[in-house]
């Protein structure tokens, strides 16, 4: 027999339920993670290609979880957003990159990414003044990556808040650029330090084709305006030849490490410092 709406519907329930305890679980779960201090930084190289050196790294939160392994921020973000538990979460993030990298050299900086939520939370520039003066780093080897999703709410707000950061000395990127609706109006409204080019137009790239355009397009205008382009994502050789050629000055990607814990950021320092030219 044909199934109708009741029938699906009945089929399906079990499985809602069963998505609903998970999520509870996880909550639950998140809640002692934050309080016993469970999760960690991993950190990812950033490289200038105009300098030929390390820039700094981006820090990139991992959760070892008792039972399931390790659960990437793809899992358990999405969650922090929704119960605000980002804002503790986020909190801890902050103060403890700042932490890690004081004792990196003076000239690499640490990039922390922020949340919409945690954006748009009241106070957030006290709150990175203190992690700042909690551990002495100074302000401007801290970089801090958002999103264009923060202007959707509220565009005032936005840059109220992104001004008052610039004002506490901090360097801002906009993160995962090109993936938004109106990305380019975004840009034209506060003046970034630095735009990340999101990953998608970075895959592309090894074949021919209209890929090579939109990098020269996004580096040119963001030249422009005065602003510096990384692109995400590099896996290849090829890639990174052609970023060099369209002018992106950094890049971020397995080709040059992927994510690792803060114990061997130090191998990186030497092996990626400023070498002369060839
Ligand atoms: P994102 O900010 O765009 O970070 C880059 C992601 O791309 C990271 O995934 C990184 O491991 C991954 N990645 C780096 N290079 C490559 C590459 O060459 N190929 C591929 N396929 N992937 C690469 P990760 O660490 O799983 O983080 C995922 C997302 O979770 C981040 O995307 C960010 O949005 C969020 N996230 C991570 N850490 C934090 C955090 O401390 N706070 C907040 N609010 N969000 C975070
Ligand atoms: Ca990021
Ligand atoms: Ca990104
Ligand atoms: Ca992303």
């Amino acid at each position: 027999a044909k199934r109708d709406g009741k029938a699906n519907h009945h089929f399906f329930e079990p499985s809602l339920d069963e998505q609903a305890r998970r999520r509870r679980e996880m909550e639950l779960d998140l809640r002692l993670a934050i309080r016993d201090g469970g999760f960690e930084l991993y950190f990812q190289p950033l490289y200038d290609l105009r300098a030929d050196r390390l820039q700094g790294f981006e820090a990139l939160i991992r959760w070892p979880h008792p039972t399931k392994g390790m659960v990437s921020p793809g899992e358990f973000i999405p969650l922090a957003e929704e119960t605000g538990l980002i804002l503790p979460i986020g909190e801890w993030v902050l103060r403890e990159a700042c932490r890690i990298a004081r004792a990196w050299p003076d000239n690499l900086s640490v990039a922390v990414n922020i949340s919409p939520k945690q954006f748009l939370a009241p106070g957030l520039a006290t709150t990175i003044m203190q992690a700042l003066t909690a551990t002495g780093l100074s302000p401007e080897r801290l970089e801090l990556e958002i999103t264009e999703s923060v202007f959707i709410a509220n565009v005032e707000k936005t840059l109220g808040t992104l001004h008052s950061l610039r004002d506490v000395g901090v360097r801002i990127a906009l993160d995962d650029f090109g993936t938004g609706y109106s990305s380019l109006s975004y840009l034209r409204s506060f003046p970034f330090d630095k735009v990340k080019i999101d990953r998608s137009f970075v895959q592309d790239l090894a074949q021919e084709g209209n890929a090579h355009a939109v990098i020269r397009a996004i580096t040119t205008l963001a030249e422009a305006l005065g602003m510096d382009t990384l692109a995400e994502g590099v896996e290849l050789p090829e890639q990174l030849e052609i970023l060099r050629r369209e002018g992106c000055q950094y890049i971020q990607g397995y080709l040059l490490s992927e994510p690792i814990p803060s114990a061997g950021v130090n191998e990186l320092f030497d092996e990626m410092a400023a070498k002369p030219r060839q």
